[in-house]
């Protein structure tokens, strides 16, 4: 009770419970509707209990008797996160009756009732199992995000009801599909999903005053000023503004570390006595929240700040939607975000960071009014506002590429992925790596079970089958951890660092940086202490730790996979050859070859001129470097290609081709929708272009 602002205080000081929010007032009703339809679409406000309590009130009014329910995130961090609260909120212990599951780890047992877990390990799921036996109730969280994943998850589910012969069999209950989006636009969704009933929580929100900046306009979309200016932006807020938290959007890990330094730089030398209007405020407390954090970490954004103290947390957009944090009274928004697009310039999938669209903008201003009227500061300006946002985020399966989720669906049966009806397919690559249109092969049906991209899964493959599956293991694992080199901001410890890299690829033979990391791997689980030998090399400890733990996973995979029909190959050659063959098997989409002085060219087809990063051990070679094999690619006014290593042309000579000619068939745009067999198999069966004459083309 009381007024609204003495409701603010008592959740900012930790009187919070569930009972305030929003959804309990709801909560017989929404039970009963889950209950009494197949598809529910529940809409409210964010922060209104939807994701921390829905499973729970369903928990408790039975509906685990015969299965689980399982609650699909987006991202990674929000599925671990809330499956904490919610244990925590059920006074239990995490992986017991609430448990999570991502990527690589795995934190349910036998006793798990409630699961989060990420969209991609339920596809992963629904893969081994159609009609997710072991499920009551699956919920996919977060929907109005527009996830590859969770759209693939939406179709699927709703295939299974469209025939109900087979979406009963092999289960003795009904299974109930609940669809939660934080925004209103709803009607398109049940119309989607037949029809089905939608449940919408009233929300309370509060007015929140938004104004435009002075630093960032149309023309700077390309600079990286704006970490700066919310800097700038945020001690100003700190200053002048009445006590209540910060809350900072910007794009990742390692701008917004540089914006926490920044901060923490310049609030050291704040007069608390003569700076700040408000003499309530004694302090900032600055806290960063990304995805790839240490989870204890990340405990602390939700704690509310000590007496007289300002909370400042310098976020991603995982602060928009997936997470809420009670006491935030103050946006400051930078416009941007990172992206996963499909860069026609390189012709691959890259992170971009990119502007954010209006309705995003709008999303991350509200909240600031959840609890109280809020204030949003934007630092652009309101021709940035105009000229450079899009009205919508564009949904990621119109963004990006579909090789892994085309493999995933045609391993479900699903073949005629081009006319699944919820997409608009984009980009299409999937047959260049082995599985053609129709039925996937044997060595898609073998991919499929590895959780990683299918390059990389395919050189993995074809390592193990010539036995040297103990170098392709943890390279593969190597790639899927976060980046393990530490660079010091300080000129003098980068210095010291770069040489310790330096030293660490000569070891490994000095040309390749894939060896590199699968030398890294090796040295650091050799050694007596890990850590300190981390430590020592400028080497993140933490991303080793999950290297080493993510090898284990993939080597248990693998060891399943051989039980079944394994090809086995010989091959007669050193070491380094047959390791660097086994990454061309994978890695010939990003082929480059040497153009003029330091310039690459990409073989794709799109002949991009790619740069080698500074960071690679083959940045400085000269000499007859020719051909090489990448990694991945980073675009800032260069582009440049990373974690690089030399190949031979007649490694991926027959290779080649098939690229070409997924290049012209991409621009035919025969892959956008309405495509008919006739026209497919008129692609399919087109004379290849030989290597030869692209070869020749470039030397003109
Ligand atoms: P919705 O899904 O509707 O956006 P949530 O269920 O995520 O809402 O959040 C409901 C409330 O639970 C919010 O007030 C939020 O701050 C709180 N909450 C969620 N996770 C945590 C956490 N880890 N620690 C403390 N509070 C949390
Ligand atoms: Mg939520």
């Amino acid at each position: 009770g009381g007024n609204r602002e003495e409701s603010h205080r008592s959740q900012d000081r930790g009187f919070f419970t569930s009972k305030h929010l929003p959804i309990y007032r709801h909560k017989a009703k929404l039970v009963q509707a889950v209950e009494g339809s197949t598809f529910l679409v529940v809409t409210g406000e964010t922060g209104s209990g939807k994701t921390t309590q829905l499973p729970q009130y369903l928990h408790q009014a039975g509906m685990c008797r015969n299965g689980k329910i399982g609650i699909t995130q987006p991202r990674r961090v929000a599925a671990i996160t809330v499956a904490q609260r919610v244990a925590q909120e059920m006074q239990c212990t995490l992986g017991r009756e609430v448990g999570y599951q991502v990527r690589f780890d795995d934190c349910t047992s036998q006793d798990t009732v409630v699961k989060y877990m990420t969209d991609g390990c339920l596809l992963r799921e629904i893969l081994a199992d159609p009609v997710l036996s072991q499920y009551s109730v699956v919920i996919l969280d977060e929907v109005h995000e527009r996830s590859l994943n969770t759209d693939i998850l939406l179709g699927l589910l709703k295939k299974m009801f469209s025939d109900p012969a087979k979406s009963t069999k092999g289960r003795s209950f009904p299974l109930k599909v609940v669809v939660m989006s934080a925004t209103l636009e709803t009607d398109k969704l049940s119309a989607f999903l037949g029809g089905c009933p939608v449940f919408a929580i009233p929300g309370r929100t509060f007015p929140v005053t938004c104004t435009f900046g002075t630093a960032v306009g149309p023309k700077d979309v390309e600079s990286t000023g704006y970490v700066k200016e919310v800097v700038r932006m945020a001690l100003d807020v700190h200053t002048s503004e009445l006590a209540g938290d910060i809350l900072v959007f910007l794009t990742g890990q390692s701008e917004i570390e540089r914006a926490c330094d920044l901060l923490f730089e310049k609030a050291e030398s704040i007069d608390y006595r003569y700076d700040v209007q408000d003499q309530t405020v004694e302090g900032l407390l600055i806290l960063p929240l990304y995805g790839s954090m240490p989870t204890d970490q990340q405990r602390q954004i939700f704690q509310p700040p000590p007496s007289r103290i300002r909370k400042c947390v310098v976020a991603t957009n995982i602060a928009a939607t997936s997470l809420t944090i009670n006491g935030i009274k103050y946006i400051i928004d930078s416009g941007f975000v990172k992206q996963l697009n499909h860069n026609s310039r390189v012709g691959m999938d890259i992170l971009e960071v990119v502007p954010i669209s209006k309705s995003e903008a709008e999303q991350r201003a509200g909240r600031a009014g959840r609890t109280s009227a809020g204030k949003c500061f934007r630092i652009y300006t309101k021709e940035f506002w105009e000229k450079s946002m899009p009205e919508y985020t564009v949904p990621e399966i119109q963004r990006t590429s579909l090789t892994a989720v085309v493999l995933t669906l045609k391993c479900l049966g699903v073949h005629d992925v081009i006319s699944h009806d919820l997409f608009t397919f984009k980009h299409l690559s999937l047959w260049c790596v082995g599985c053609r249109r129709g039925k996937v092969t044997q060595l898609g049906e073998l991919m499929v079970e590895f959780p990683l991209q299918p390059g990389l899964t395919r050189a993995v493959l074809k390592g193990s089958s010539l036995g040297c599956q103990d170098l392709l293991l943890p390279l593969a694992a190597m790639l899927s951890v976060e980046n393990i080199f530490i660079r010091p901001g300080n000129p003098e410890k980068q210095k010291e660092a770069d040489k310790k890299h330096r030293a660490l690829a000569t070891k490994s033979g000095g040309m390749n940086d894939f060896a590199t990391l699968l030398s890294v791997f090796q040295l650091c689980k050799s050694s007596d202490r890990p850590s300190a030998w981390c430590k020592d090399n400028w080497i993140h400890w933490r991303a080793l730790k999950s290297a080493f733990s993510v090898e284990t996973q993939l080597r248990e995979i693998l060891l399943r996979l051989q039980q079944r029909d394994f090809p086995v190959e010989t091959f007669d050659g050193n070491k380094s050859e047959l390791f660097r063959r086994c990454l061309c098997t994978g890695y010939f989409t990003n082929v480059a070859r040497r153009s003029v002085g330091k310039v690459f060219c990409t073989m794709d087809g799109n002949g991009s001129m790619v740069n080698i990063h500074p960071s690679s051990s083959l940045f400085d070679q000269e000499a007859d470097l020719n051909w090489v094999i990448f990694h991945d690619v980073l675009v800032t006014s260069r582009v440049y290609i990373r974690t690089v290593c030399p190949i031979r042309y007649e490694w991926v000579k027959d290779l080649l081709p098939k690229l070409h000619e997924v290049d012209v068939y991409e621009l035919s745009s025969v892959a956008r929708q309405e495509v008919t067999d006739e026209e497919m198999i008129k692609w399919e069966t087109r004379e290849a272009v030989s290597t030869e004459d692209i070869v020749k083309k470039l030397e003109k």
